[in-house]
């Protein structure tokens, strides 16, 4: 399997006036090309922290940051980052809000205009593409944001908790319907997420991160032995009998503190 990001004993404290917050500590894994992994951890551990990192919107204070083996920093357009809240321009169009990264970027062709009308009809938006962000359901309004993240072909998609702002009903729907469109588009993807049902509906393989400064727990990867002609869902994932067993694995870590804060 290729590897697509190394990440290798990265550390990074914020300093203010208030003193010095150690967010990660040594922390390091790979990613495979085309792999969906999810990063799960206590709240405030540092799992944002880490995307921005991988971002190259922070510069790690020690340890190395490449992709495809080379330094992150130099590559950025080879990213898509997904925030929480979904940064959607009210004055814009679901469309023009689409075309925002490319016309910023300067490549706005007709070829990426006509991806964005073919990405949006595609996601179920084909309606809405005139609409004003403030008309479209929250569920919407993050597949709108999904789609200006995928117009960019970005090789790697960060996802910092993209489903939390939705209501409980909504983000299993919204994070099924994401998660199949990110398969579908081929994306390697890394999810940061604090649901632990999401990670195992979701994912290939879960990281467990530990409380801050975040270090790396354990890894999990997944495997699911479906029946005949039961397909790979996230929501046959939670009906399947190996649901539980990763579900109680994974708590289990997660509230095993052996190494109290600071
Ligand atoms: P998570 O996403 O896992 O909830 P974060 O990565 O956002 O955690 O934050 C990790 C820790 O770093 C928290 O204690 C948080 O308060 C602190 N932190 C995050 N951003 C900053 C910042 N810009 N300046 C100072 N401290 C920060
Ligand atoms: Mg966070």
């Amino acid at each position: 399997m290729d590897t697509i990001l190394s990440i290798n004993h990265i550390s990074h404290s914020y300093h203010t006036l208030k003193g010095e917050t150690p967010a990660l500590r040594d922390l390091s894994f790979t990613v495979h090309t085309g792999e969906f992994l999810a990063v799960v951890g206590p709240s405030g551990c540092g799992k944002s922290t880490l995307l921005s990192l991988i971002a190259g919107l922070l510069t790690p204070e020690e340890g190395e940051i490449l992709l495809h083996g080379k330094p992150v920093n130099d590559q950025k357009e080879k990213i898509g980052y997904m925030l929480q809240r979904d940064e959607l321009l009210e004055w814009r169009s679901i469309y023009r809000n689409v075309l925002l990264g490319p016309e910023i970027q300067k490549s706005l062709t007709p070829e990426i205009k006509q991806r964005a009308r073919d990405l949006l009809e595609a996601y179920g938006l084909g309606q809405f593409q005139s609409s004003r962000p403030s008309e479209l359901s929250g569920g919407m309004r993050q597949r709108a944001a999904l789609v200006r993240t995928l117009i960019l072909n970005p090789e790697l998609l960060l996802l910092d908790e993209p489903f939390s702002a939705l209501d409980y009903q909504t983000r299993l729907n919204v994070s099924d319907d994401i998660g199949q469109i990110i398969r579908r588009e081929g994306k390697t993807a890394l999810l940061v997420t604090h649901d632990l049902s999401e990670a195992i509906s979701l994912a290939d393989r879960i990281l467990v991160l530990s409380i801050r400064p975040a270090s790396l727990k354990t890894t999990v990867s997944l495997h699911f032995d479906f029946p005949g002609q039961t397909e790979d869902t996230p929501l046959n994932r939670r009906n399947a009998p190996e649901f539980k067993t990763y579900f109680n694995l994974i708590w289990k870590e997660l509230n095993q503190h052996e190494n109290q804060p600071d």
